[in-house]
């Protein structure tokens, strides 16, 4: 493998003469890429993966130094947060590497945040080094506080290691965010604890609903728990209030008084939030998606690999952009097929 390109004061280079930012046809300016680096994964969450997953070829996958390229792209065209995620970032063999050069974007202020979506089984051995790297926050994907149902859950993963990656980040002076799928009996009753363990661990609690993305071998509908539910029961306990706090991502907040910590919900399925969004994801073989709940994508491999010259990635790019949906269609119906072939981690969450 040769060595990603870092000039001596650490910083990666960007084109003299920087390209325009990128704002699709609807006026939404985009300023948040997610880069799934790998679509394997070490766990198989029911509502995420099936038992047997058919995985891309490594050959498939772009390099290291060709994600750093696409992502720098990205940054020169006014990308100023950028989320890896999978799959598992950190199964990625060699990952700090990307992660080191997207860093340098951070330390020269090019980059306002470099962040990762993890489910924390690798975070202990990483934690120092990617506080090293710039990244500040982290979100930890975490449905249950036990052990056993954290094994029926992730169908393999165990709860101990991920906790321990949790302390090791936190030492290293990065900020948790939890994200757990709310599962209709499963982890409905846990949430309340959930809360109350997040929060009195300094961390913010995110909900999510779960969305028709990929096959999975299970029926979704079943455990499918609006948010607005979810909120109701918890009202009964906690007193909920408004906040106006936004990450920029499509999740709204609230204060729960009795913590004093956030409270996240991320409805896909009950409230549709196209209208501020602000991203695209690409994937590790390169492909740009421009909605998570579409299948329309741009092929920026090709190009990338086509010459060394990024005015063409450049002009891929734009058209892409151009091509950005006004938003997502997911329903939850009772066919059982989901409303996009593709999985969760190859696109990213
Ligand atoms: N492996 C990492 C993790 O679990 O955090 C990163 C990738 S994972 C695909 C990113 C997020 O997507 C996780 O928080 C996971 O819970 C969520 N997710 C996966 N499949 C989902 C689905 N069908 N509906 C809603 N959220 C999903
Ligand atoms: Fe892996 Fe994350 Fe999907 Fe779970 S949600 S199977 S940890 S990619």
């Amino acid at each position: 493998m040769t060595t990603l390109i870092i000039d001596r004061r650490g910083h990666v280079p960007l084109p003299a003469s920087a390209p325009p930012p990128m704002v699709d046809p609807f006026g939404r300016s985009i300023t948040y890429l997610r880069v799934s680096v790998t679509d394997r994964c070490d766990f198989r969450c029911t509502y995420c993966m099936a038992e047997q997953m058919t995985f891309l070829p490594r050959k498939e996958l772009l390099t290291l130094e060709e994600l750093e390229r696409l992502c720098s792209a990205f940054v020169a065209r006014g990308v100023r947060k950028l989320r890896l995620t999978g799959g598992e970032p950190l199964m990625r063999r060699n990952v700090m590497m990307l992660v080191r050069a997207l860093g340098a974007h951070v330390h020269a202020g090019r980059l306002e945040e470099l962040t990762l979506t993890t489910n924390g089984s690798q975070l202990s051995r990483f934690a120092t080094e990617l506080a090293d790297c710039g990244v500040r926050r982290i979100n930890v994907s975490l449905d249950t506080l036990k052990p056993d149902l954290f094994r029926t859950i992730t169908r393999r993963g165990d709860l101990g290691p991920v906790l321990e990656g949790i302390q090791a980040a936190q030492a290293a002076g990065i900020r948790i965010k939890i994200n757990a799928v709310a599962l209709k009996g499963i982890n409905d009753q846990e949430i309340p604890e959930m809360l109350r363990w997040a929060h009195g661990e300094g961390m913010d609690l995110t909900l999510i609903e779960t969305m028709p993305l990929g096959e999975t071998g299970e029926d979704r509908t079943e455990h499918y728990m609006p948010l607005s539910e979810m909120r109701a029961r918890l009202a009964e306990r906690f007193t909920l209030i408004e906040d106006t706090h936004r990450t920029g991502g499509p999740a709204r907040y609230l204060r729960v008084a009795e913590t004093g910590g956030r409270l996240g919900l991320i409805t896909p399925m009950t409230h549709n939030f196209c209208e501020s969004c602000n991203r695209v994801r690409l994937t590790c073989t390169g492909t740009l998606y421009m909605c998570l709940g579409q299948e329309d994508a741009a092929d920026l491999r090709a190009v990338l690999r086509a010459t060394p010259d990024d005015a063409a990635l450049h002009a891929a790019i734009d058209a892409a952009i151009l091509r950005k949906p006004k938003g997502h269609d997911f329903i939850i119906d009772r066919t059982q097929r989901p409303s996009v072939a593709r999985h969760m981690s190859v696109t990213g969450g």
